[in-house]
C-alpha cells in the first residue's frame, strides 16, 4: 500500500518518495482549507523545496561515502525526512564521522548560499535598505531558516541521525564499537523523549512521530549490531574447535595494488614458500606468512 515511486535519478543515485511522503502535501492542503489558494500554493512549494534539500542532505551522504568506497543503492524521502541506502556504514570513526557531517554541511551550504542572496538583494527585515517583505524574499528567508534548522536538527545527539553518528564514532575511538552504541542508542532514546515532550507540550504531531522512529530505528540498528557480534563469536568459536586457520584480516581491500610479493601481501595470504629479495639478493623463506630465514643465492 505504501510502495516507493521512483521519481527520477540525482547524481547517478536512483530517488524515491515513498508511499506516505504524500500525506506532507495532503496535510498542508488541509491545514490550509479556508485560506487564500495562492497561500496553499506556496506553502506546498514551500514543503517540495525542502524535500529538494533534503534530497540534497542525503546527496552529501553519499558522495561522501563514495569517496570511501560505499556505494548507495538509493535515496528515499519520507515526510519526516530522507535516507540514503548505503551499502553499508564505514567502519573506521573518522569516515564514519565525515559521511554524517557530509548531509548537515550541504544544508549549511545552502543556508549560505541563500543568506548571500538575502544580503546581496537587501532582503533581510534588519538591512538598512530594507523596503517591506515581498512574496519572493518572504520565501527565501523561509527556505533559509529551514536549512538552517536541518542542519542543527540532524546534529542533535539522537542515533541513528547524524549527530547521534558523529557521537558513535567519537566514542568508538575508545571503546568497542557495540559498547559505543548502546551508549549513542541510550543518549538516542533520552532526546528522543525530549522529542516526544516537545512534541505532546507544542501539540507537533511530526515531532512525537521522529520520536518513536529515532527510537525503533536506534534499537533495530542496536540489535543488528548484537547479533553480528554473537554471530562472528560463534564462527570465532567453530573455528577453535576444529582447528581452523583465524578469518584473514579484515583489511584485506587495503592490499589491492600492491605488488604480489609484498610483506604486507604474503602475510595476509599466510605465505609459504621462497620469496626473491632483488635489493639483498637472497631467496627468502616464507612460512604461513612470516619470513623465517635467508637462503644466499
Ligand atoms: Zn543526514
Amino acid at each position: 500500500m505504501f510502495g516507493s515511486l521512483k521519481i527520477g535519478k540525482i547524481f547517478g543515485i536512483d530517488l524515491y518518495l515513498h508511499g506516505t511522503f504524500w500525506l506532507l502535501p495532503l496535510f498542508v492542503i488541509f491545514a490550509g482549507l479556508g485560506r487564500p489558494p495562492a497561500e496553499i500554493a506556496t506553502d506546498l512549494l514551500f514543503v517540495f523545496t525542502i524535500f529538494g534539500c533534503v534530497a540534497l542532505h542525503e546527496v552529501g551522504h553519499a558522495l561522501a561515502a563514495a569517496y570511501y568506497g560505499i556505494r548507495t543503492r538509493d535515496i528515499t524521502l519520507y515526510p519526516i525526512g530522507g535516507v540514503a541506502a548505503l551499502e553499508r556504514m564505514p567502519e573506521k570513526p573518522r569516515h564514519e564521522i565525515v559521511v554524517a557531517l557530509a548531509g548537515p554541511a550541504v544544508n549549511v551550504a545552502i543556508a549560505g548560499g541563500l543568506f548571500v542572496g538575502l544580503v546581496a538583494g537587501q532582503m533581510l527585515p534588519a538591512m538598512p535598505d530594507f523596503e517591506s517583505p515581498d512574496a519572493l524574499s518572504e520565501f527565501v528567508f523561509r527556505v533559509f531558516a529551514a536549512n538552517v534548522i536541518l542542519c542543527l536538527f540532524n546534529l542533535l545527539p539522537a542515533f541513528p541521525m547524524d549527530g547521534g553518528r558523529v557521537l558513535r564514532a567519537v566514542l568508538a575511538i575508545w571503546m568497542p564499537r557495540l559498547r559505543a552504541t548502546e551508549i549513542a542508542v541510550a543518549v538516542g532514546t533520552f532526546v528522543a523523549l525530549g522529542f516526544l515532550l516537545a512534541g505532546l507540550y507544542f501539540g507537533i504531531l511530526g515531532l512525537m512521530i521522529v520520536a518513536l522512529v529515532v527510537w525503533l530505528l536506534g534499537q533495530a540498528e542496536l540489535g543488528a549490531m548484537r547479533l553480528r557480534q554473537a554471530h562472528a563469536e560463534y564462527e570465532r568459536r567453530v573455528r577453535e574447535w576444529f582447528h581452523l586457520p583465524p578469518e584473514p584480516p579484515e583489511q584485506v581491500d587495503t592490499l589491492v595494488g600492491l605488488p604480489p610479493d609484498d610483506p604486507a601481501v604474503l602475510a595476509a595470504r599466510r605465505f609459504t614458500g621462497l620469496v626473491w629479495d632483488e635489493e639483498r639478493r637472497v631467496w627468502v623463506q616464507w612460512v604461513n606468512g612470516v619470513p623465517v630465514r635467508d637462503i644466499p643465492a
